[in-house]
Parts: C-alpha cells; sequence; structure tokens
C-alpha cells in the first residue's frame, strides 16, 4: 500500500504537524522538529510530546510513516574538523527529538565537500559520523537522500548511497530516500517505462529496495542532467505525469512515507488524491 503526505509545517509546535497532514488528505508526511534554519533549538516538553503522540493517534498516522528532515545547516562531511562536530551535534541532537517523538526515521542529505577535499574523503567523514550517531542512539533509522548534485554536494550517484549504507556499523538502522527530482536533474531518466526499469534496476543492484525508506515526490523545473534542484508540482515540470504512474504503481516500493516537496502547498490536497488515482 502506498502513503502519501507532503512536508507539512509544525509552526506553533510540532503537535499541529499531524493535523496539517489530515487536512490535505494525507496518510504520510514529513516535517521540521526545529527550525531548520538555526542551529539551537528548545527542548521538547513533556507535554509536547504528549501532544505530539495524542495527535498521531487522532489522526491514524503510523511513526513509520512519517519522514522528519533534519535541518539545512548540517554538513557530516565539511572539511573543517570544528565544523564538522558542530554538525554532528546538531545532527545527533535532532536523532534525539526523533527519539523522544518515538519517530523511527530520520531523512538528510550526506553533504558536501565545499572543493576543499575529495568525494571520497568527504564520504568517509559522514560516514564516521553517521557510526557515531548509531552509536550514541537507539531506535531512529538515519535516511539518507539522493540530491541533484548541485554544487559540491554529495548523493548524485547511488554508489554514494551504497558507500554509506556498506560502512554502516548498524545496516538495520541505515537507508535511503529517493527524490525523483533529484533522481531526474542528476542523471537518473525516469520519463518513459524503460528508463523508470532501467534507472530501478540499477538503484536495486547498487543499493537495494530493502533500503528505501522514503521517497520525495516531487516534479522538476530543471532540464535532465542539469544538477540543478528546482521542485515542481507533479505533471508540470519536466518529469510529467508518466513517472509518477510508474512509481505509484510498483510493488517494490510499498509501505513507505511518499513525501510531496512540491512549490504550490495550495495544490497539495490536489496532488495527493491526483497520485492515488494513478494507482491502477
Ligand atoms: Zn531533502
Ligand atoms: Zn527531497
Amino acid at each position: 500500500m502506498k502513503y502519501i503526505g507532503a512536508h507539512v509545517s509544525a509552526s506553533g509546535g510540532v503537535e499541529n504537524a499531524p493535523f496539517n497532514a489530515k487536512a490535505i488528505g494525507a496518510k504520510a508526511f514529513a516535517l521540521f522538529t526545529k527550525n531548520q534554519r538555526q542551529w539551537n533549538a528548545k527542548p521538547f516538553t513533556k507535554e509536547q510530546i504528549r501532544a505530539f503522540k495524542r495527535a498521531l493517534e487522532e489522526v491514524g498516522i503510523l511513526p513509520k510513516h512519517i519522514l522528519p528532515h533534519d535541518s539545512y545547516l548540517i554538513n557530516l562531511g565539511h572539511p573543517n574538523k570544528e565544523q564538522r562536530q558542530k554538525s554532528f551535534e546538531a545532527f545527533l541532537d535532532e536523532v534525539r527529538r526523533c527519539e523522544e517523538l518515538e519517530l523511527e526515521r530520520l531523512n538528510f542529505h550526506p553533504g558536501s565537500h565545499l572543493k576543499e577535499i575529495s568525494e571520497e574523503e568527504c564520504l568517509q567523514n559522514i560516514s564516521e559520523c553517521m557510526n557515531e550517531v548509531l552509536k550514541q542512539s537507539e531506535g531512529v533509522t538515519l535516511v539518507v537522500e539522493n540530491t541533484a548534485g548541485q554544487g559540491s554536494n554529495l548523493g548524485y550517484q547511488f554508489e554514494h548511497l551504497a558507500f554509506l549504507l556498506q560502512n554502516s556499523i548498524d545496516k538495520s538502522r541505515v537507508g535511503v530516500c529517493i527524490d525523483t527530482c533529484h533522481l531526474f536533474t542528476s542523471g537518473y531518466d525516469i520519463r518513459t517505462k524503460d528508463n523508470y526499469e532501467k534507472t530501478m534496476t540499477q538503484f536495486d543492484k547498487v543499493v537495494g529496495f530493502k533500503f528505501l525508506k522514503g521517497m520525495h515526490l516531487n516534479d522538476s523545473k530543471a532540464k535532465f542532467q542539469s544538477r540543478v534542484d528546482r521542485h515542481e508540482s507533479i505533471g508540470k515540470g519536466e518529469i510529467g505525469l508518466d513517472a509518477f504512474s510508474y512509481i505509484m504503481n510498483d510493488d517494490r516500493i510499498d509501505d513507505i512515507p511518499m513525501i510531496l516537496e512540491t512549490i504550490d502547498e495550495s495544490l497539495w490536497a490536489q496532488e495527493i488524491f491526483l497520485l492515488y488515482n494513478l494507482h491502477i
């Protein structure tokens, strides 16, 4: 079964996010558990945690269908040791916030080498940070997202994701999230049935569907292979609707949060309805 939702607002408190999801007909959702543009956040109060869990029960959405996203400031691959440590601590704090809310997954971008170190060294840095977080936490799966490969961001090839999984000290607590916009602009075509199958077969060979713990469903303003990250509403961009119908009818993609990060929030309810209706 498919569980579709959107990256909803948690403004006014995390306990509001489930209701924002419910209001657009979502069966899954993503959220920031803190302000994504700041390093520090106040810890949750006991009352907030209780309110969040009550809200989830009320809307009937399960923790495994929720995909929190970490802060945009975090770079686990940072070439500078002090900066990397700062990112590590912020990331660990985000994992702990997920633990407190009893959420099972945390979505993050691999990191950037900032043209100061090699891709290999950067991946090694990210891997070490992930392993240290796994040692110091429990219960939360680290879900690394593929990227468009803009700037010096890693994660634009399946091999980058595979490296991080293979070097993990606990393979039961790592996974990946495929963002369709990033997938497409990083050079994996999904516009025709043939190319969709080719891309997904390659994904399965290099990464493995068993590690797929979430998806971001976005069309793309930017062209194929442009390595530019510009999301578009479903069916209105360079990818087109067919690709989403292949996804909605792909049995290898089941029981995971599938999250819209499309640009026009006022369309989310329609987009969710549209996607469910693509399922034959
Ligand atoms: Zn992301
Ligand atoms: Zn994304």
